[in-house]
């Protein structure tokens, strides 16, 4: 089910270590690329509680979850959004 709430998603590439966790937790939204690592391939298709799930979920805190709108922080170190 897609989210009502636009989202920024941003997996910092130098943390993922491609575990798949956020992948098997939201595979709608997050894809492992060709070097291994997250990327984001579509924002809005799953809710927002799932791709706050995925995020938390990540081992290595690589994953930026933010109100696209606002840019408000929802998870994850402000630092690493871009
Ligand atoms: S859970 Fe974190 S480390 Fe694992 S693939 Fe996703 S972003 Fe990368």
């Amino acid at each position: 089910m897609p989210t009502s709430q636009r989202l920024r998603i941003t997996v910092d590439l130098n943390k993922c270590v491609g575990s798949t966790i956020c992948v098997q937790l939201s595979p709608s939204v997050f894809a492992l690329n060709d070097q291994r690592q997250s990327s984001v391939v579509d924002p809005t298709n799953d809710t927002a509680a799932n791709i706050l799930e995925a995020a938390e979920g990540c081992p290595l805190g690589a994953i930026v979850v933010q109100d696209a709108e606002t840019g408000q922080v929802l998870f994850g170190a402000r630092d690493a959004a871009v």
